[in-house]
Order: C-alpha cells, then sequence, then structure tokens
C-alpha cells in the first residue's frame, strides 16, 4: 500500500468513526496576529470535514512562548473577533484566556470537550504544530480527545510513520486537509510591520485598522 492509499485510509477510519455526531472544529493558536492563512484554512477545513462550527480559541499565554513577547490575550482576541465579523460558522472563544494557567491544549480540549457534550472534535493544526506534537503535555490525551485535521505549511514536511512510531494510534486520528500552501506567518506580519510595511492584504481590514488604531507591532 502507497503512502497516499495510507493517508486516504488513515483519513476514511478517522472521519467515519462516529459519523452520527455533529462535528466542532478547535482552531487553537496565538493569533499574533490572525491573518487569511487561518481564515483561508479554518473555511476550506470547515467545508471538506463539513463542520458545524469552528471555534478559535486564542492561547491565552502559550507555553511554548513563555520567553517571547506575546500581545495581550485581549488584543489577539478582539483582533480574532474583527477577523471572523460576518462568518456565521467561525466564533471565538475565550475558554484558554479566562483560564489560570498553564495553558496546555490538552487542558483546553478537555474543557471544550466538558462545554461540547455530543460533538466529535477536530482540533485543526498546520503541520509546523504536528511536528511540535510530541513536545507537548500529554499528546495520547490531545489524540483521545479531538481528531487532528492537519493542512500542509510551506517547508515543512508531515511524517505520519515517524509520528506513529512514537505515539502509537495517531495515524488514525489525523486526516489531511487538502488546502493551498499559503506562506503568510504571524511572524513575518510582525516582521513587516516594525519594519514600517503594509500587511495590507494579508490581514482582514477590520484587524488591520485595529492593530493601527492600538499601535500594535511596532
Ligand atoms: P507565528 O508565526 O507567531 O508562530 P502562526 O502564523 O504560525 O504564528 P499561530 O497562531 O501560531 O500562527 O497558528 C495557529 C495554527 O495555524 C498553527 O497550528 C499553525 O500551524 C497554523 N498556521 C498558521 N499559519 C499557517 C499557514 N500559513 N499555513 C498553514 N498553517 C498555518
Amino acid at each position: 500500500m502507497s503512502y497516499l492509499d495510507n493517508q486516504a485510509s488513515a483519513q476514511d477510519d478517522a472521519i467515519s468513526s462516529e459519523p452520527e455526531l455533529p462535528r466542532l472544529g478547535v482552531f487553537g493558536g496565538t493569533f499574533d496576529p490572525p491573518h487569511i492563512g487561518h481564515l483561508i484554512l479554518a473555511q476550506i477545513a470547515c467545508d471538506t470535514l463539513n463542520l458545524e462550527r469552528v471555534l478559535f480559541v486564542p492561547a491565552a499565554q502559550p507555553p511554548h512562548k513563555q520567553d517571547q513577547g506575546v500581545t495581550p490575550p485581549l488584543h489577539r482576541f478582539a483582533m480574532l473577533q474583527r477577523a471572523i465579523q460576518g462568518n456565521p460558522y467561525f466564533e471565538v472563544s475565550r475558554i484558554d484566556m479566562d483560564r489560570q494557567g498553564p495553558h496546555y491544549t490538552s487542558d483546553m480540549l478537555s474543557l471544550v470537550r466538558a462545554q461540547n457534550r455530543g460533538y466529535e472534535l477536530f482540533f485543526l493544526l498546520g503541520a509546523d504544530s504536528l511536528s511540535e506534537l510530541m513536545t507537548w503535555r500529554a499528546p495520547e490525551w490531545i489524540i483521545a480527545q479531538a481528531i487532528l485535521a492537519v493542512w500542509r505549511r510551506p517547508n515543512v514536511p508531515i511524517n505520519l510513520e515517524a509520528l506513529e512510531a512514537r505515539l502509537p494510534g495517531v495515524r488514525e486520528r489525523v486526516v489531511l486537509i487538502d488546502a493551498p500552501l499559503i506562506e503568510i506567518s504571524a511572524t513575518s506580519l510582525r516582521e513587516s510591520l516594525r519594519r514600517g510595511h503594509s500587511i495590507r492584504y494579508q490581514v482582514p481590514d477590520a484587524v488591520l485598522e485595529y492593530i493601527q488604531r492600538q499601535r500594535l507591532y511596532r
């Protein structure tokens, strides 16, 4: 069986595990700032996986970004609200911001699950995040709580074989989302803003207005 066949059958297994349950997408991230990459990919995941909603969950203080200056959660929440406005399938959740740290994804998923009983959870993430999964707290708990809906990211390989060797069963809990490669990252946007370059069209206008009004990323 080829790599792609393997992918397809893993995808079928994961998708058909509980077909009768409504599906909720959970999109965790720093969103510093939210950009069109996040929105495009969430929309494609929503459509291809038939998600009832996508919950954007801005991380309060990501454990793996402790030492970097992260914009205060209230600003990131406000930017996300502006980014998703008008999309009835998207919602922003304060679930991570409003709780005591440390803010592990595994705990966040447990909370989302407790608040959304009867839903099958799909945790949306890019290939770079998938490759870091084993550095996160309780990866086995994460894949027990949610199916991982993964999309590709430029220059980041997806090696499910290697991951399976370290986290048995993960292959059956991953679905790959077929989406265009998008070469935008929040890091590059912050750098552009610091250099005084425009990020117009890379973030929704309402997000850009907020950034300018609040004088963020200077
Ligand atoms: P930063 O550059 O600050 O690390 P980011 O642009 O990667 O930020 P995050 O908020 O960290 O954005 O991302 C949330 C999730 O979205 C992660 O799983 C990340 O892999 C994914 N993601 C963000 N941008 C892209 C992109 N352009 N292509 C694919 N996945 C992306």
